[in-house]
């Protein structure tokens, strides 16, 4: 999404929590705790994607997007499907998304990453106007060039 900015990748907090959980540190009741809120966001508003579950290996992980902004007014706190995202992004100035995987076979959870979205970004492209960027030019700062940028690719 070309307005992303300020993302936060959480995946070496995720490698940490399953180190633990291989050393018997946690127990997987500890990491697999999904609320029935965050699995029916899961169900309904959930992105699926083709990574196995790092625990059960049975399911592959649901990526689950919440939006957090004081413009959000009473949204703020809800899940978006990912194709919301973008019509979001061009109304409102500025909002913060947290992106959750989850697995609906074993409840296991982990916060994966987390952006700004919104109108905002897109005042520091030097061409400036909303229609330019599609090929990903104004790339996020610190997203690494590794094939979890899959979501800007299925733009
Ligand atoms: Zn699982």
């Amino acid at each position: 999404m070309r307005t992303q900015r300020q993302v936060v990748d959480y995946s070496l907090r995720k490698r940490a929590v399953l180190r633990e959980l291989l050393a018997g540190r946690v127990g997987t009741y500890d990491v697999c705790d999904a609320s029935p809120y965050l699995k029916n966001a899961a169900r309904f508003h959930g992105e699926p994607t083709d990574e196995r579950c790092p625990i059960c290996r049975s399911e592959n992980l649901t990526h689950v997007h919440y939006i957090y902004g004081d413009e959000l007014r009473q949204s703020a706190g809800q899940a978006r499907t990912l194709a919301e995202l973008p019509v979001l992004a061009m109304t409102v100035r500025e909002f913060q998304v947290f992106v959750v995987e989850v697995c609906l076979g074993c409840d296991w959870n982990h916060l994966v990453e987390q952006y700004l979205l919104g109108r905002d970004g897109l005042a520091g492209s030097p061409e400036g106007g909303p229609d330019q960027g599609v090929m990903g030019g104004t790339s996020a700062p610190g997203s690494g060039a590794n094939g979890r940028r899959r979501r800007e690719a299925q733009r």
